[in-house]
């Protein structure tokens, strides 16, 4: 099956890997440093906090940014379950807001309406790569004391009216799963705007463990000292990992230029086909494209999905609205809350997407998409 997403893994990549192993630090060294700092320059400037996931990273940030009973989190049901479920673990009340039919974004007019008293967390997710509207979000979690959180799983090395991406939001989230634009295994990353938040999340993904003298509440215990304040997780990455991202690092703008030749030649070839329209494209923003988005009319995408998958061409969809998921059914979530989100799922089809693509192989599966439409 050709996949729809697959890491480039270089020869460098592995020679980095290798020389770690030969090393004294496996993890807790100083590549974990070196990559927050490389990933916190591209992010606009900000302290980046590394984690052993995606997840880890949603997790860590909102737990740092207070999420927990009493309070609700506003999110879009277009996201891959963990930008949701990882509020949820912690207590949080879950608010889906609706997306917008053509780009599949968080719609900042179902934002204005989910917004109250007890929202902690305005989340965006830059689905497909494109950045979020966090200038017409940013007003309404301020105006509502809220933290805007933007999911950049599928958008790191973006950026949005020449800011990049991690300058958007309040908080930003990572992944580095290997589908994703760059990898280390499994691994991911907080950046934060605010000093204290950040230190917050890094304790939280570090067991809680306090090391600093001058916060001490247990005092002259001896130089060995370190203590807990509020309950953490490890959450660490290692250095193995660290090496691998950081030689990812310097090959992103190149993923990036090759995913745009990819989503350009997908886009004029679907330019002239019958029953299937693109993705809505938003002004000013310059993605790092993580997924194809093709959405197929006329209710055939089941259809066109397993003749593709029969075809040797590994498909994928990206995703059933998050509240769908049983677990929020249970808790009361309804279908035909986000009519938006579901009439975008029922197109939605993911095309193969990655930097080792050939031409050829964009060519290869835009004949079995005519084929399985004609
Ligand atoms: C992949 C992904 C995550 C989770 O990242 P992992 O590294 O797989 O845990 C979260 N949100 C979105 C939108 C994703 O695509």
């Amino acid at each position: 099956m050709f996949p729809y997403g697959r890491q480039s893994i270089s020869e460098e990549d592995v020679e980095a890997v290798a020389e770690v192993l030969r090393g004294d630090w496996l993890t807790t060294g100083p590549l974990v440093t070196e990559l927050e700092r490389a990933i916190g320059e591209l992010a606009g400037g900000h302290r980046a906090v590394s984690a052993t996931s995606g997840t880890a990273a949603l997790h860590m940030a909102y737990a740092a940014a207070g999420a927990g009973p009493g309070t609700e989190v506003v999110c879009p049901p277009m996201t891959f379950v963990a930008s949701a479920s990882s509020a949820s673990i912690l207590g949080a009340t879950l608010v889906f807001a609706d997306v917008d039919r053509e780009t599949g974004l968080i719609d900042p007019g179902a934002v204005e309406a989910a917004v109250g008293p007890r929202t902690r967390v305005v989340t965006a997710v830059d689905y497909a790569g494109q950045p979020a509207d966090y200038d017409a979000l940013q007003p309404l979690a301020d105006a509502a004391g809220a933290l805007t959180l933007a999911d950049a799983a599928h958008s790191v090395g973006g950026t949005s009216l020449g800011r990049p991406v991690g300058d958007l939001a309040d908080i930003t989230t990572l992944s580095f799963f290997p589908t994703k634009n760059m990898t280390t295994g499994e691994g991911g990353a907080a950046v934060f705007k605010d000093g204290d938040l950040a230190q917050r999340a890094h304790e939280f993904h570090f067991i809680g463990l306090v090391r600093d003298p001058a916060r001490f509440r247990i005092t002259d215990e001896g130089p060995w000292h370190q203590e807990v304040h509020e309950l953490g997780l490890n959450y660490r990455l290692t250095d193995i990992a660290c090496a691998l991202g950081l030689s990812q690092l310097r090959r992103l703008g190149a993923f990036k230029r090759r995913r745009a030749e990819i989503v350009a030649r997908y886009d004029a070839a679907l330019a002239g086909m019958d029953g299937v329209s693109t993705l809505g494209r938003r002004e000013g923003v310059d993605p790092t494209w993580h997924l194809y988005v093709a959405r197929i009319l006329d209710g055939r995408r089941r259809e066109v999905f397993e003749a593709m998958r029969a075809a040797g061409i590994g498909v994928q969809v990206n995703y059933i609205p998050v509240y769908w998921h049983p677990v929020y059914a249970d808790l009361g979530y309804r279908r035909g809350l986000c009519p938006n989100a579901e009439a975008f799922y029922a197109e939605q089809l993911s095309l193969p997407l990655f930097p080792a693509m050939t031409d050829d192989d964009v060519d290869r599966v835009v004949e079995a998409l005519a084929d399985a439409l004609a």
